[in-house]
């Protein structure tokens, strides 16, 4: 049985709005005959003293039905996953929640998908996959706040401790050896010492070559979309855990110093050019494979089943950016034009890992180079010519692959400030190419 405590001052922690609509779920399970709780990460967070609003909901009794109650009382939008018994609703309000059915797994083989069967909040409980995410709160009225912990998880959130339930866990289901090194690195938590024998021993066989490609994209970009992902990645080194990406993906120490200097790069990224989004964990990922040959990146893109932006990011973050790097970099003078050409079709991952690498070499005086090299091409970006394709035309130049060219060129000396204006534009187009209108 679950050891039970009251505990409805934790839930009010989170927003009051929140608060209200989880009484109100609660009075619906009353309503409706059935338990209600929320589970896993959102109590272990509260007891850590964070709130997080990324509600689960278990439900003993039809999940699915229950959400659609929900759903409907809320006209939160809806979509359903039969097989997994789970329903997602997205209130209008923009607030993300789960709603499950309580079950047991079975695992028909490792790493595969589970089979599940509806089971008590118990059980439920012990499916899942560290004790410090077994946690569950009751909603129901009367029971709102009743913290169900059965198999000690408040005790090794005291401890700091990253226990799993049994010892068959790792094996049932290898995406928990990332989602270990994950919450032991984001909490400065430790893998208990059986926990830490069996995730050894589940990552020293070939379990985590047998998960989908999906899934094992999934926990990878997970882990890297940690706050501070740099230990997370030494972690999955120690363990010999790369060799899943590709055998021959090796974390040197000139790779170490490139993913270590990537929190470095993205903050100045960030400051100086705020608008610009980036999505760091594939910044992470390139800097991991940025010394591979192209035949190992390109069978990690595989075996991660990229999409094809982030496949083209990863691709050039190996000798795109190397040979962009040189040429910034190198001693003599470069026209800013020809930087532009360089740099164009490079991403702003690219370009991030770009400035990551050269952090990583400390060479102070490069380093600055590139960073005026980087704030000079990102406002050229925004240079135009006012003369078109249609210009073109009008002064009787026919259609054809000499356009590019010659915009190109009008752009270069634009941007070389060689021209600043429609006239001189014109001139220019006199000049090189012979054409008047
Ligand atoms: P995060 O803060 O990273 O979102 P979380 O604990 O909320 O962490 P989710 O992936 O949202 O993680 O999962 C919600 C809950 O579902 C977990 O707390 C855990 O109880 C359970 N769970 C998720 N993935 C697994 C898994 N692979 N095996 C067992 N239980 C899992």
């Amino acid at each position: 049985m679950a050891k039970q405590t009251h505990r409805p001052a934790l839930l009010q922690r989170l927003p009051d709005r929140v608060v209200g609509l989880l009484r109100e779920i609660g009075r619906l399970g009353d309503e409706r005959g059935c338990q209600v709780y929320v589970v896993g990460g959102v109590v272990r967070d509260l007891l850590l003293g964070h709130v997080t609003l990324d509600l689960d909901l278990a439900v003993e009794g039809d999940g699915i039905a229950f959400a659609r109650a929900v759903s409907d009382r809320y006209r939160a939008g809806l979509a359903v996953f039969e097989r997994f018994a789970t329903a997602r609703l997205v209130f209008p309000d923009g607030l993300k929640m789960d709603i499950a059915t309580t079950r047991r797994e079975s695992y028909a083989q490792p790493a595969v998908l589970p089979t599940v069967q509806p089971a008590s909040i118990e059980e439920d409980l012990y499916r899942r996959d560290f004790t410090i995410n077994a946690l569950a709160m009751q909603l129901n009225p009367g029971q709102f706040g009743r913290l169900l912990d059965a198999y000690e998880g408040q005790r090794d959130l005291r401890a700091r401790t990253i226990r799993v339930l049994h010892a068959g866990s790792f094996q049932d289901d290898p995406t928990r050896i990332f989602r270990a090194i994950r919450f032991e690195q984001r909490f400065g938590f430790r893998l208990e010492r059986t926990t830490l024998r069996l995730l050894a021993q589940a990552a020293s066989t070939n379990l985590i070559a047998q998960l989908s490609g999906p899934r094992l994209q999934n926990e990878i970009l997970l882990l890297f979309a940690e706050h501070d992902p740099v230990r997370a990645i030494a972690r999955l080194a120690q363990l010999k855990l790369f060799r899943f990406l590709h055998r021959r993906l090796c974390y040197t120490t000139k790779v170490k110093r490139v993913v270590t200097a990537v929190p470095k790069a993205l903050a100045w990224w960030a400051r100086r050019f705020p608008d610009s989004v980036i999505d760091r964990p594939i910044v992470y990922l390139m800097a991991l494979s940025s010394e591979s040959s192209p035949l190992v990146v390109a069978a990690m893109i595989r075996r991660l089943v990229l999409s094809r932006e982030q496949a083209k990011n990863v691709n050039a973050g190996g000798s795109r950016v190397g040979r962009a790097l040189k040429r910034l970099t190198n001693k003599g003078t470069v026209r800013r034009s020809q930087i532009f050409r360089l740099l164009a079709d490079l991403s702003d991952e690219a370009l991030v890992l770009l400035l990551a690498k050269q952090v990583s070499r400390q060479h102070g005086v490069r380093l600055s180079l590139l960073k005026r090299h980087l704030v000079a091409y990102v406002k050229n970006r925004m240079i135009k010519t006012a003369l078109t394709g249609r210009d073109l035309q009008a002064m009787g130049l026919k259609p054809g692959p000499q356009y590019k060219t010659i915009l190109g060129k009008l752009l270069d000396a634009r941007i070389d400030g060689m021209i600043t204006t429609e006239a001189d534009e014109r001139a220019f187009l006199q000049k090189r190419f012979g054409l008047v209108g």
